[in-house]
């Protein structure tokens, strides 16, 4: 607890966008006043382009709304059941997608901001926070997105003590360990160095001959890239790590000699043929479910991305939890930085959410404001609250922010990067379904389908369970 007691101290919430204008309502649905404290229209980012609150900076889509199949689409339900503005609005102002939740940007944008405005516990300032919150404010909660302004984003890292917190921000694809074809590829780390917490085989492998490895070079040059955007060229690149076509334009022989080099190594599956280049892949998760292609960062369109990266061996019906990408971000290195409840360890006062936690997507920012304002409320009501239990999306998403990514073995690049929720971050089922309803074997396809369904179903009762076990208890304080 932070010694905030007072009931009638108001929650600080910087950033009204989709996790701070879900913080807010949720902290102010709880009986607690707020301040939301929003720059925009005084200062805009590069990409907000109104002044309205919870604005889409891009796509208008909230991904799949199917809750048994899909894990945003469970997301999406789990915030519904906690009473989500931001899936009420959404709801509100959908628009024909298919099974997506497709939203009119503007009206849902309205919306959120009409609902803000006229809660009576809501004050809204329209002004930059530009340092750090003043130390009179006890219970604050930080949501200034990807692209927070300078001065807070300096006085942050400052704080933490990190070398970065902004950069160009190049993220490599993820993959589900389950969807690797393990008869081709194999786990051995290079020259099966232990490391400090390794086991010698940490790494999986996949194995290329010259012909494979020619063609992949030849398709990552002429794979089809995103452009930059112009306010991207002044933010450098994170630890200098290129994106891998750009490695390959340098030369045939690049990759052979940087992630792809193909030494101390041996196919258990061909022992006297060496592979002529090898890529390898990483545990992503605690629960080793994911595994993220090493160096593999990338520019190429997520169209180009399945097809090239498909054509490794092993990666042929490849998963992929996340694909790579580039561009600004600001986000913490969460698994060190914040406690399970998103307070910074340096400063308890400070509660962050959305995707400087190092979630990724409209939704999860919104999600993730969501428990910061639940957490903020009883902070302020001077109440407890559990976390949600890890088989829901909101603890498995908060479990992969708040500690269950691993940090590289080797020396590298900081490895925590933002991430969409799937079901790879929730934890394995105790008994995966074998048979159908009517007592038949389920057969390929069937068998990963029946494992999400029954994932969200657990995830579905255990949260019902959750909310009146904990939060019914506070509406009745
Ligand atoms: C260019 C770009 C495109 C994206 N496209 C998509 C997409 O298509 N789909 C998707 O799901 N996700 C997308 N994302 C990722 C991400 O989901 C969104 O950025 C999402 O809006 C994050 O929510 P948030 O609440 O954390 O931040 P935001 O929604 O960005 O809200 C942060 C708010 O804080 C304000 N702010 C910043 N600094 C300060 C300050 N110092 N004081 C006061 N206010 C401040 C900003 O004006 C903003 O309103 C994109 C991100 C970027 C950068």
């Amino acid at each position: 607890m932070t010694g905030i007691k007072s009931p009638s101290e108001p929650v600080h919430i910087v950033g009204a966008g989709l996790a701070g204008s879900e913080a807010a309502w949720q902290v102010a649905q709880a009986g607690v006043p707020v301040v939301l404290h929003e720059m925009r229209p005084v200062r805009m980012t590069e990409a907000h382009r109104t002044e309205g609150l919870a604005e889409l900076v891009c796509s208008n889509s909230f991904r799949s709304d199917d809750a048994t199949n899909n894990a945003v689409g469970l997301l999406h339900a789990e915030m519904r059941r906690l009473s989500s503005l931001i899936m009420r609005c959404a709801d509100a102002n959908q628009v024909p997608a298919g099974g997506a939740l497709a939203v009119d940007r503007d009206g849902f944008s309205a919306a959120v901001t009409k609902a803000l405005q006229d809660h009576p516990l809501i004050d809204i300032s329209r002004a930059e926070i530009a340092g750090l919150p003043p130390a009179d404010w006890r219970n604050v909660i930080v949501a200034t997105g990807p692209l927070t302004s300078a001065p807070l984003a300096d006085a942050i890292r400052k704080l933490t003590d990190e070398n970065a917190l902004a950069f160009f921000d190049a993220i490599a694809p993820i993959v589900h360990k389950d969807s690797i074809d393990m008869s081709v590829a194999w786990f051995q780390s290079r020259y099966d160095k232990v490391g400090p917490g390794g086991t010698g085989a940490d790494y999986i492998n996949c194995p290329m001959t010259k012909e494979q490895y020619d063609g992949f070079v030849a398709a990552l040059v002429s794979g089809e890239k995103t452009d930059f955007k112009e306010w991207e060229t002044n933010t450098p690149y994170f630890d200098g790590c290129l994106p891998i076509e750009v490695m390959a334009e340098r030369g045939p022989e690049t990759l052979r000699h940087g992630p792809m080099k193909p030494v101390g190594l041996t196919n258990p599956h061909d022992p006297t043929v060496k592979a002529y280049a090898i890529v390898q892949l990483r545990q992503d998760n605690n629960l080793g479910t994911l595994y993220n292609i090493v160096g593999f960062q990338t520019k190429l369109k997520h169209g180009a991305q399945q097809r090239v990266f498909r054509s490794i061996p092993g990666l042929e019906n490849a998963e992929f939890a996340r694909l790579g990408g580039l561009h600004r971000n600001t986000f913490l290195n969460s698994p060190k930085l914040l406690d399970v409840q998103l307070r910074l360890r340096a400063d308890l006062r400070l509660r962050f959410a959305g995707q400087m936690t190092g979630c990724e997507g409209y939704v999860e920012s919104a999600s993730v404001g969501l428990m910061a304002g639940l957490y903020a409320a009883a902070d302020a009501r001077a109440m407890a609250l559990t976390p949600p239990p890890a088989t829901t999306a909101l603890g498995s998403l908060l479990g992969h922010i708040t500690g269950g990514h691993i940090e590289t073995i080797d020396a590298g690049p900081r490895s925590f990067q933002p991430m969409n929720i799937n079901f790879g971050l929730f934890p394995p089922l105790a008994s995966p379904p074998t048979k159908k309803p009517d007592g038949t074997r389920l057969r390929g396809n069937e068998k990963t389908v029946a494992k999400k369904q029954a994932i969200s179903a657990r995830a579905l009762a255990d949260l019902d369970r959750w909310i009146v076990d904990s939060l019914r208890v506070q509406a009745a304080a």
